[in-house]
């Protein structure tokens, strides 16, 4: 059931809304990241697209009540739509025949050795046309969706050409025009080495910041560059460049950093004033230090390392130092086959050891200001966009508590109502 309100929905008798208390900052810090507001027997009153009051339910002002389109919100748990800062999602096929190799003992250097990894999706990708891309992407949006997902940032990176570079992002310039997601596309040129450039690395960075860059910025096909910084992929010095020229053409900085070696992805993060440096499993403590110092949104994916077998990033001691912790799933056809940022959150607080306050904050404000929309999304509070989750459980912290279960009755998406109960 879906309907647009002519004048003012109201969702009542809510069990309790809860929401990271922002106080007008962009993201929270540190143990701040634990400053929950909660609300029992609340109420949200949404003008259009927009939140315009929240507060109990007894409090309601009498003005709203005249015109408005009323929604029953009892046994439910609101909270901010969830935004998922670090997803892949846009590929040609999925590849379960290397999750039964990892399964039987092969590491996921060992399948990348033999033609599988990236450049297997690449191969794909290359292969898929635009509207066979489009199609499956919108079907994973209707159920990121269905999961609370209200954003979604998604990275170019299969196509390592000029070409599939930009048709990928073509298609997530269509998706993100079709879809009631919001989208926020990332170009990843640098993801991997092309195969054809095996031999001769450098013309494909060459390729990358004369013509790919400078293509993508021209064309406003997004506002963000990210490279892959890893052993077998980019070294850091090529990394630096990569992100230079993109600022140089307008791009905020993000990097896959110190994943699966502590090569120094982090330190240049600091240095290029990312807006967020991903990973992270092996983030030096150096490194820690100058991201408290610093607004470097520190990207938590424990997916990846569930599903690889891998360290977990070290999100305890980013929080404790006082840096600015976001999560995301990372959801991508190789190193998490998942886009349930619930199911992030049970890990965060298992793996790594982060409270549940601290998981919600990192997958809604703080995940929303590593996409620089911080001002309209991530929290529930007047004038934002009305981006709320409600779930039939009974209070926030049941959330990651009790996994592996879709608790999400009904997502307000823009002041649309999708309700699945
Ligand atoms: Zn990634």
């Amino acid at each position: 059931m879906t309907h647009k309100n002519p004048t003012y929905t109201i969702v009542q008798n809510i069990r309790q809304l809860a929401t990271p208390v922002t106080n007008g900052k962009p993201f929270l810090r540190g143990r701040k990241m634990r400053n929950m507001e909660t609300v029992d027997n609340a109420a949200v009153v949404i003008n259009s697209d927009t939140i315009e009051w929240i507060g109990k339910d007894a409090d309601l002002p009498d003005q709203y009540s005249g015109n408005a389109n009323i929604i029953d919100g009892s046994g439910l748990v609101a909270l901010p739509g969830f935004v998922d800062m670090h997803t892949h999602m846009v590929f040609g096929a999925t590849r379960e025949e290397e999750f039964a190799m990892r399964c039987s003992g092969a590491t996921y250097q060992e399948i990348a050795a033999k033609g599988g990894g990236i450049n297997n999706t690449v191969r794909s990708t290359r292969e898929a046309d635009k509207s066979k891309l489009r199609k499956q992407t919108m079907r994973f949006l209707d159920r990121m969706i269905r999961h609370g997902t209200t954003t979604v940032e998604i990275k170019s990176g299969y196509g390592l050409s000029e070409n599939d570079e930009v048709k990928m992002l073509d298609v997530i310039k269509m998706v993100k025009e079709d879809h009631l997601i919001n989208i926020v596309p990332t170009f990843l040129g640098a993801h991997a080495i092309p195969p054809e450039y095996k031999e001769h690395r450098e013309e494909y960075v060459e390729l990358v910041c004369k013509k790919m860059i400078p293509y993508v910025a021209r064309k406003k096909l997004t506002g963000f560059c990210d490279v892959f910084c890893e052993n077998g992929f980019f070294t850091l010095e090529e990394s630096r460049r990569i992100l230079q020229t993109g600022i140089e053409y307008g791009l905020s900085p993000k990097i896959h950093a110190d994943e699966l070696s502590p090569l120094g992805g982090s330190e240049l993060a600091v240095e290029v004033n990312a807006v967020s440096a991903d990973h992270l499993e092996h983030i030096s403590d150096k490194a820690i230090e100058m991201f408290a110092k610093s607004d470097v949104i520190a990207g938590m994916l424990p997916g990846v390392s569930f599903y690889l077998g891998h360290d977990y990033a070290p999100a305890r001691k980013l929080i404790d130092s006082g840096a600015v912790v976001a999560l995301a799933t990372d959801f991508n056809p190789g190193s998490c086959v998942s886009y349930s940022v619930p199911l992030m959150m049970t890990m965060a607080c298992t793996q790594m050891k982060m409270t549940p306050e601290e998981t919600l904050t990192a997958a809604t404000i703080n995940a929303a200001a590593s996409l620089n929309i911080a001002d309209k999304v991530g929290s529930i509070e007047k004038g934002k966009q009305a981006d709320i989750v409600f779930l039939q459980m009974p209070n926030y912290m049941y959330l990651p508590y009790h996994f592996g279960e879709n608790h999400v009755a009904a997502v307000m998406k823009s002041g649309t109502w999708l309700e699945y109960r």
